[in-house]
């Protein structure tokens, strides 16, 4: 256990891997001063929640587990919310935050990095182009459930519209939970099938035409070029594809992926490519500072950024073993990805990018309607991912302990 006293171990965010790493620490060390600073209001929830709360009519408020005081008088946190770091010094050990319109600086005595991840935006003309969510954080997904709830009753008789830009996971899990909650929904992608960067054909076949059945309309190999307002017809929006099909929505959801926020990192001159990187203990180029969740590029996998739960929770608890004292290295155990697609339930613990190999299904569950299994062999023979979609799903854990990490 620590000495209460001096500077704390400041934790930048409020995601999972903020709260996570400040909930594994305070188990190890009762006495560390540790502050919480992040730009939101800091209220705890679980972001794969977004994707489908419209099919359980869950509102933004009912997602929120724990509110923001709550879990800072739990863990015996100091929070500061609504506070954006705009800088830090790592040779003064000090960042500068701003809130209310006043600057500070803060002391720190171990620095967290823990900022999360941007929505990718690609460019659009027209001038309904602002119009166009995303969802990545609580307060993206309130601007969208306030849109969508507030559209007047449709004149036509027709369901109200979404329209998707992205077929990977989050647009796949975000058209069913919209098609659940009773809207219409195109998905518009340039690739050939859904999830293309993560499944073997056939099983991204599996997807596609469950989604189709339960009412999507797919638009592969194409993007949007413009969204304008609406003059005509019952939606508000009318979106111009690049073969020239027009596609009316009532709203835009982009979905295309997300990229580190490694704003703060970079400017402070820490080293930086697809994330902030960090070696086998989270340490960033800059000694006594870490990072990790969806900002980190993790040596621990190969070099991957993983932006997805099970990483950050294997990361915080190693993160927080070092942080207490007991410097420790972060391995990675296989860690399968549940798609939230109920249409076709799919888990899939996807190969390190670099490894070459081939996805063979597996024979015996050639041909059946409910579901496969594929494995994903390197050249040496050895299975180093699976995907399980439908009721194959239930044997997630008999394949992981076939599969090497
Ligand atoms: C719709 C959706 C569904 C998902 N479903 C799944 C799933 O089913 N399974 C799965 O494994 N993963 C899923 N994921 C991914 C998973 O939720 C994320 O990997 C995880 O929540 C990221 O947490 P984080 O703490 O790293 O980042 P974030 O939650 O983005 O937190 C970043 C924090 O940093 C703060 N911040 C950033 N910059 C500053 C600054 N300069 N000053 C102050 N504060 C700052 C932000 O306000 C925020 O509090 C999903 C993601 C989405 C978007």
């Amino acid at each position: 256990m620590s000495a209460a006293g001096g500077p704390p171990v400041v934790i930048v965010g409020a995601g999972l891997a903020a709260w996570t790493t400040a909930r594994e620490l305070r188990k190890l060390d009762a006495a560390v001063p540790i502050q919480l600073v992040t730009r939101d209001n800091g209220d705890f929830y679980a972001k794969p929640t977004l994707s489908n709360a419209f099919g359980q009519k869950r509102s933004p408020d009912q997602l929120v587990t724990t509110a923001a005081a709550a879990m800072a008088q739990n863990l015996g946190v100091t929070l500061c919310a609504d506070t954006m770091v705009t800088s830090m010094d790592t040779a003064a050990q000090t960042l500068t935050v701003e809130h209310g319109g006043k600057s500070e600086d803060l002391p720190y005595r171990q620095l967290v990095l823990a900022t999360g991840a941007h929505p990718i935006r690609i460019p659009m003309q027209g001038d309904a182009a602002q119009a166009v969510q995303s969802v990545n954080h609580l307060d993206d997904f309130r601007r969208l459930h306030a849109e969508l709830t507030a559209l007047p009753p449709s004149t036509d008789g027709q369901p109200h519209a979404v329209l998707v830009i992205g077929g990977g996971l989050i647009g796949c899990e975000f058209a069913n939970d919209l098609l659940q909650a009773g809207y219409a929904v195109h998905v518009v992608d340039p690739a050939s099938g859904p999830l293309a960067a993560l499944l073997p054909a056939a099983a991204a076949e599996q997807l596609r035409q469950a989604l189709q059945d339960l009412g999507v309309v797919w638009h592969w190999g194409v993007t949007v070029q413009t969204l304008q307002a609406a003059t005509t017809g019952a939606h508000r929006y009318v979106g111009t594809l690049s073969d020239g099909t027009s596609v009316e929505a009532d709203a835009v959801l982009s979905a295309v992926g997300l990229r580190a926020d490694t704003a703060l990192a970079a400017q402070a001159g820490l080293a930086c490519a697809r994330g902030v990187l960090v070696d086998a203990h989270l340490q960033t180029s800059a000694s006594g500072v870490f990072a990790l969740g969806d900002c980190a590029q993790y040596a621990s996998a190969g070099g991957r950024t993983l932006p997805y739960v099970m990483p950050i929770m294997n990361a915080a608890r190693a993160l927080a073993a070092t942080l207490a004292g007991t410097p420790t290295a972060l391995v990675f155990p296989l860690m399968p990805v549940a798609v939230k697609t109920p249409a076709l339930p799919i888990t899939v613990a996807a190969p390190h990018p670099d490894t070459q190999g081939v996805w063979t299904q597996d024979p015996a569950t050639e041909g059946l309607l409910e579901g496969g299994a594929w494995r994903f062999v390197d050249a040496d023979g050895a299975q180093r991912g699976f995907v399980l979609t439908g009721k194959q799903c239930s044997k997630r854990m008999e394949w992981s302990k076939a599969t090497a990490p």
